[in-house]
């Protein structure tokens, strides 16, 4: 490819909106634009990156015994209504009406949509197991878009789902596509952990996350949403959110339960200022804190703690928590069957309790309010806290010595906190813990018949009785493994390229392609690797050599190859390998080997 008929915008500076490396180094490289919050342009150096991700991740899914298919994006609600996720999905699904204003989404997954479709097909034992797969545009109306395509609110997407005539079947399937994963992201380069994301409790069904990890000393330079625990002495590893807290050892049984006592705290609100205030360590406090919800699941099985007003559609929910921990929302939201929380507002914590939310505490706070009938909802933290210190519902007073049930009731305890590096591993119970930052590219996950029994889709086995397909369901973001392996590959000039999913696998650099000489040279070496199947970007552009030299080590090509004048009389070119920096001159004769083999080495470094 000549540059000249290409399309490649590069830029010197990146948006000042762009909060990530990869986000700004896809700007700057001409990979992408954007259009609005979390929807972006591909331009052709980005796609030509996707198409290689997607090939990749074709082959292996091909080998597992997938097969392709193409599912709509536009999807009627009916089948969606028939899980219940039509309400459970909340906001984050693009919902609109077709001109007879019947109810349509834009898909954010599918398992609906396939599931129907084998209920109508699949009749017969005999035809299975089944692994469709398809590349599509997934739609989701995410809270918070960011980190450019990491987060984005249209994302490309491979998502396969399997069919099975039993649980060994399918649990056996599983881990073939576990396996092809761990293929698919070592073939795309990535420095990746499957992790664990089976909540405790629910055994027999596996579920895991591929998280990219940082490829750098400095782990706190990749932009990763995730947090991954590590168990220090077993194999444990799982995403934060879903990682249990198991006892805590800091609190011990058998203190002294001492008197309720109200002391004056003026104008101290956060634990942070009353602790200094007080003197007194922040684990020795119990958090209040207001979350809304405006979406509720409807669960039958879940007990309601979502007591509403009449006038709105607003959940409160009053959650304690130990001073120096954190709420973990997704836990919360799981444990609530909500799907959307946040923090109220101090305009609307004032209007509920009319005190701000400083001087909150669990001792005597009014639940009745208004139309609502608050509960009270604890982290099991604070069921272990002795003589503890909480607002005492009145401006600039807190209480000392507060215990639970003596002076509170919660009406639900659960674990609803992070975890954190003073908890030990909730699978071997002993191991101290370990944190990294983490981008989730992938996941699987071993769905059992959730969606055969509601979708009441059946086959007939060998007695011609009538059983629910066993499914498995598998994802990967194929725009986010682009930008992951951005964040993981980089240096200040630019994008590193791992040569399997590199848009082109050489640079190919005149320095002044007007010279006749340096010319035919060049073209000589192009034709010449095309021949070899490399893939070339000429830059034959009438531009300073300083500029070509800037844009090639931006946009990351694995090899470069530059053609002086300096080298003709010799028949060398200049080779310079862009992850290590390395320049080697070589024979023109020799170019092909040389390239070849640097592609080679690269892949295993
Ligand atoms: P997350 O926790 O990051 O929201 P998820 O659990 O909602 O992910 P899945 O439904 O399992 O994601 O989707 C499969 C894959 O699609 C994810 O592993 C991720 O790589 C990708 N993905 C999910 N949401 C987005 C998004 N908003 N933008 C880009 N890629 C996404
Ligand atoms: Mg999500």
């Amino acid at each position: 490819m000549k540059l000249t008929q290409f399309y490649l915008p590069t830029l010197r500076q990146a948006p000042n909106e762009c909060d990530t490396i990869s986000a700004k180094l896809m700007f700057r490289a001409g990979m992408i634009r954007k259009v609005a919050s979390g929807i972006y342009e591909w331009l052709p150096l980005g796609l030509r990156v996707l198409k290689k991700v997607e090939q990749i991740i074709r082959e292996e899914m091909n080998t597992i015994g997938g097969l392709e298919v193409w599912l709509p994006h536009l999807m009627p609600k009916e089948p969606w209504q028939e899980t219940g996720r039509w309400n459970v999905y909340g906001k984050e699904l693009f919902r609109l009406k077709d001109r007879k204003n019947s109810d349509f989404c834009l898909a954010p997954t599918a398992e609906e949509i396939i599931t129907g479709m084998i209920r109508n097909e699949v009749r017969s034992y005999k035809m299975l197991p089944l692994m469709f797969y398809q590349f599509g545009t997934k739609f989701r109306d995410e809270i918070r878009p960011r980190f450019g395509v990491i987060r984005s609110r249209e994302f490309y997407m491979k998502d396969a789902y399997s069919f099975h005539r039993d649980e060994k079947c399918a649990e056996d399937y599983y881990k073939l596509v576990y396996d092809a994963y761990c293929k698919i992201f070592t073939r795309c380069g990535l420095k990746f952990l499957p992790v664990d994301a089976t909540t405790g409790a629910i055994g027999g069904k596996f579920s895991h996350e591929f998280m990219v990890v940082s490829g750098k000393e400095d782990n706190e330079s990749l932009a990763g949403e995730e947090i991954i625990v590590f168990c220090k002495k077993c194999n444990y590893a799982a995403n934060i959110e879903k990682a249990e807290c198991v006892n805590f050892s800091s609190q011990v049984s058998g203190v002294e339960l001492k008197k309720l006592e109200e002391v004056n705290t003026p104008s101290v609100r956060t634990v942070e200022e009353v602790s200094k205030f007080l003197n007194q360590e922040s684990k020795n406090f119990i958090k209040t804190l207001i979350y809304v919800s405006e979406e509720v699941i409807i669960d039958k099985n879940k007990k309601d703690f979502s007591n509403t007003t009449k006038s709105d559609n607003k959940k409160i929910f009053v959650v304690l928590v130990r001073g120096d921990l954190e709420i973990n929302e997704t836990k919360l939201k799981e444990k609530l069957g909500v799907n959307e929380i946040k923090l109220a507002d101090n305009d609307l914590v004032k209007d509920i309790f009319g005190i701000e939310v400083g001087f909150l505490g669990p001792v005597n706070l009014k639940l009745k309010i208004a139309s609502y009938d608050l509960k009270i909802i604890a982290d099991k933290s604070v069921y272990e806290l002795k003589n503890g210190i909480t607002g005492a519902n009145k401006k600039d007073f807190h209480l000392k010595n507060v215990n639970i049930y003596r002076d509170y009731k919660p009406d639900l305890i659960e674990d609803l906190r992070n975890i954190t590096v003073e908890d030990v591993c909730p699978r071997c119970g002993n191991g101290g813990l370990n944190f990294s930052k983490g981008i989730e590219v992938g996941h699987t996950f071993k769905l059992g018949t959730k969606y055969s029994e509601s979708m009441k889709a059946t086959f007939l086995d060998e007695t011609g009785k009538e059983i629910n397909f066993v499914m498995g369901c598998y994802g990967i973001g194929v725009s986010r493994v682009v930008s992951a392996s951005i964040e993981q590959s980089n240096d200040e000039d630019g994008i590193i390229w791992y040569p399997a999913i590199a848009p082109f696998d050489v640079y190919l650099l005149p320095i002044d392609y007007k010279d006749l000489d340096i010319k035919n040279l060049t073209d000589q070496i192009y034709l010449n690797l095309k021949d070899k199947k490399l893939e070339i970007l000429l830059d034959d552009r009438d531009e300073r050599p300083g500029v070509k030299f800037k844009d090639a080590d931006l946009i990351g090509i694995p090899v470069r190859i530059t053609v002086s004048k300096k080298l003709l009389p010799d028949n060398k070119v200049e080779v310079y390998i862009r992850k290590t920096k390395e320049v080697r001159l070589v024979l023109v004769d020799k170019l092909d080997e040389e390239v070849s083999g640097i592609i080679e080495l690269l892949k295993k470094i």
